[in-house]
């Protein structure tokens, strides 16, 4: 693209088109050095977003209600008159093709609304580069003008806390169950959690849900008490993403709590956490992304990688070879 092509797509991003929205994602998503430079010059020409966005973080297991919630919710949001987004990031689509977030077929009326905007997880190649594409998404999103952007993940691996890393607030939605084990959701992920959601609170499941909702509030009671939260955070409740019960109690909540963390200040300070978190890492990668293409430090790591593993040289000595082969 010329440098004005460029700047043509992002006065229509910053339009607020979603065609031109789409293909902005697609050159971020994209691997090639060329789009990356175009990709750079782009974010760079948005760069100074207007308002920012309310950026939710959404984890659950396949099967606990994620697509359905999102078409909900989204819907809920789009009728309050604002505008939503909705990024997946799928780690398992990385290793087995895995299952699609973000699929748009299960979100039917909000991918036809055009206060929406859905875009599914990527096929993605190396797991690397899922956390800059998708934050370099959700920054295209603000820059578009959308007031809120959910991003979905399957409770898998380091995904939570990657998107963790890019939310304002981070919800975990979870299924009613019956049994007093919590499900087995991981200690880790319940201190990150802002909110649990007990879906499918509707019908039959209606009863086991509030028990569960009830056995959830007591561990997070048990939690330590973070400086992030106001009294009564983080919270559990029930909804239902078929019934739609619940998702106005839970959207005061969240709105609730945004609020108060703009106001006490952990809002700003958070998010520039997360930018210098980001910045580092993407000068790791990029650095170790350096040092591969090098073929000569290549087969030198590669060497003293086999060094290290038959004990002929400590890790540290090694590691020490390299960088200072690299210069002061
Ligand atoms: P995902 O894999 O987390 O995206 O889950 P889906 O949204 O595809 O939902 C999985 C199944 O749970 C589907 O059969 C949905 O119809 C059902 N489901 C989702 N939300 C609710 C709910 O609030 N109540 C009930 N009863 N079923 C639900």
């Amino acid at each position: 693209m010329s440098g004005q092509d460029v700047e043509q797509l992002a006065k229509r991003v910053a339009a607020g088109e979603r065609r031109a929205l789409s293909r902005a994602i697609t050159l971020v998503e994209s691997g090639r050095a060329d789009h990356r430079a175009d990709a750079v010059a782009l974010l760079d020409a948005l760069k100074p977003a207007g308002k920012q966005a309310l950026r939710i973080g959404l984890s659950g297991t396949p099967g606990v209600g994620k697509s359905t919630f999102i078409e909900a919710f989204g819907m809920f949001l789009i009728e309050r008159g604002l505008r939503v987004a909705v990024l997946a990031v799928d780690p398992s689509s990385a290793r087995s093709g895995g299952s699609i977030l973000g699929d748009k077929t299960r979100m039917e009326e909000l991918s036809r609304h055009p206060d929406a905007f859905i875009r599914p997880s990527p096929a993605q190649t190396q797991l690397g580069g899922v956390a800059r594409r998708t934050r370099e998404a959700v920054s295209l999103c603000e820059a578009a003008g959308f007031d809120v952007v959910l991003i979905e993940t399957v409770g898998v691996g380091q995904s939570e806390t990657m998107v963790a890393e890019m939310s304002d607030l981070f919800l975990l939605l979870l299924a009613p169950a019956g049994g007093d084990e919590l499900q087995g959701v991981k200690r880790g992920i319940m201190e990150m959690a802002d909110m649990i959601l007990v879906n499918k609170a509707d019908g039959d499941l209606k009863a086991t849900a509030t028990r569960t909702c009830s056995d959830y509030a007591g561990a997070l009671r048990l939690l330590r008490k973070r400086p992030q939260d106001p009294e009564g955070y983080p919270c559990a409740m029930t909804v239902s993403a078929v019934t739609r019960d619940g998702l106005a109690k839970a959207w005061d909540a969240m709105e609730r709590l945004a609020e108060w963390r703009r106001t006490s200040g952990y809002w700003d300070r958070a998010r520039a956490e997360q930018a210098r978190h980001w910045f580092m890492e993407d000068l790791r990668a990029g650095l170790l992304a350096r040092l591969d293409r090098d073929p000569d430090i290549r087969e030198r790591i590669e060497k003293l990688g086999t060094e290290v593993a038959q004990g002929e040289k400590s890790p540290t000595v090694a590691a020490d070879e390299v960088l200072s082969a690299l210069g002061k």
